[in-house]
């Protein structure tokens, strides 16, 4: 089966290397001259920054992605966070570092006795409420709850809880309690696209970049050709890598037109929204973070968390240096003034440190956060025979982030499969 994949995200490298892997003929295009997209590193004056991610991996060796990889003998060590998580929160005139668990049995029995009726509505699927915020309160009204929720949405989702659906939030606790918490893979988001790359060149398959994918061509509603740099290039099978929107906008010729579910899929496209962040990338001789997870800060004004990846993998900054990320979900429609309000926030929480920003990204429309806000999510098909949506923008229910692509891949898979 030959197979045209655009784009080489992780998304379209884990289909690649999937199909290259099953023995079919696989061609990927990437208009940059690198693969990786937003998973890759950027080298700034030793520290390796990143195109995108936080050179995390949501649910660490154990979750959809880790396995992926090794199923795949792509070989990269993903080191599991310890502890997942802390919670800073202010304390007098200072904060104090809590750990899950203790900032819970500070909420005292009662609350206590609240969050475990949560858990268990989770573990059932119950998702009532209409957002991830008032399922919380429902049963469990607490200021700093709240916050928490707010930061952890915000770090892993780029949104606030009351954005989120409850049936997404649960799904999204669901996978946690399923696969377990973060891990960092060892040289950072590349290590796992080299890897990738690795295996579809193993097994075949090739990766083209500076081509870019100036359309798709659909005859009797079925996906037929690429179409590049003016030549087209027939195909059993098209992925795309580009999320729904994108992927939609390059549909080509009248072969698509009065297919079967063409206009939902249209109006179902039309009301998806990317999520934005801004991310502010930290270098400093003294270590901010003690510990190799994430550090929420539910009560800073705009930063809903921080990870300090040199305590995995000292390479990731020049010699005796640290590099930190702190990652905020973007809330006004002004990127100066919320990056104004996140270094504000870091001198709030890091007071006497001396560190140095090195870099401030931001990520929205073209290059977001994440290509889908969750709830939005359609899945991998489309109303065109043998095209598939693959990566951010189609990863399902409950998946978060490069797990969530995993997901996503495999279900396209099973699809593929069955045809
Ligand atoms: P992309 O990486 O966007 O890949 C799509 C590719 O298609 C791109 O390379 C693009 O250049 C190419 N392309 C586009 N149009 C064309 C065309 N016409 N022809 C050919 N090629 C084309 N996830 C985590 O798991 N852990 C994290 O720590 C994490 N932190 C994040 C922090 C930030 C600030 C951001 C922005 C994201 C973060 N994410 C994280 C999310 C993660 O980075 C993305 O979900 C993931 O990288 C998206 O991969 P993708 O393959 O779906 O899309």
């Amino acid at each position: 089966m030959r197979v045209g994949v655009i784009g080489a995200g992780i998304g379209g490298l884990l289909v690649g290397a999937k199909l290259s892997r099953m023995g079919c003929d696989v061609e990927i295009y990437e208009r940059l001259p690198f693969a990786g997209g937003r998973f890759t590193n950027i080298e700034y004056r030793g520290y390796q920054l990143s195109t995108g991610a936080l050179h995390m991996i949501p649910h660490g060796e154990r979750g959809p992605l880790g396995r992926m990889l090794a199923e795949l003998g792509a070989r990269v060590e993903i080191v599991p966070s310890k502890p997942s998580a802390t919670i800073r929160i202010p304390r007098g005139n200072s904060f104090e570092d809590l750990e899950f668990s203790e900032f819970i049995s500070r909420l005292g029995f009662w609350k206590g006795l609240m969050y475990r009726l949560l858990i268990l509505e989770a573990c059932l699927s119950i998702g009532t409420g209409s957002s991830f915020r008032d399922w919380i309160a429902r049963r469990l009204s607490d200021e700093g709850v709240a916050k928490l929720a707010d930061s952890s949405c915000g770090w892993a989702l780029s949104v606030t809880s009351g954005e989120v659906s409850a049936s997404e939030g649960v799904s999204i606790i669901a996978n946690i309690l399923k696969y377990g918490g973060s891990g960092v893979p060892m040289g950072g988001c590349r290590s796992v696209v080299n890897a990738l790359i690795q295996v579809i060149e193993e097994s075949g398959g090739r990766i083209y970049t500076n081509k870019k994918v100036d359309g798709i061509l659909v005859e009797d509603c079925t996906a037929e050709s690429l179409c590049i740099g003016g030549e087209d290039i027939t195909y059993d099978l098209i992925i795309s890598d580009l999320g729904h929107r994108e992927t939609q906008r390059l549909i080509r010729g009248d072969g698509h037109i009065g297919c079967s579910g063409v206009k939902r899929y249209e109006e179902e496209v039309a009301s998806m929204h990317p999520t934005s962040g801004v991310k502010i990338n930290i270098g400093s001789s003294e270590s901010l973070i003690d510990h190799t997870g994430i550090l929420l800060t539910p009560y800073a004004e705009r930063v809903n968390g921080l990870n300090q990846v040199t305590n995995v993998d000292p390479s990731l900054a020049p010699p005796g240096k640290h590099l930190i990320m702190a990652h905020m979900a973007m809330r006004g429609n002004d990127p100066e003034e919320e990056v104004r309000l996140g270094l504000e926030d870091l001198e709030m929480l890091f007071p006497n440190a001396e560190y140095e920003v090195l870099m401030v990204q931001t990520y929205r429309d073209g290059w977001p956060v994440n290509r889908c806000a969750p709830g939005e999510d359609i899945g991998n098909r489309t109303p065109y025979d043998r095209l598939f949506v693959v990566g951010d923008g189609a990863k399902g229910r409950g998946g978060i982030e490069v797990d969530g692509i995993a997901l996503g891949v495999e279900k396209t898979v099973e699809a593929i499969m069955q045809m």
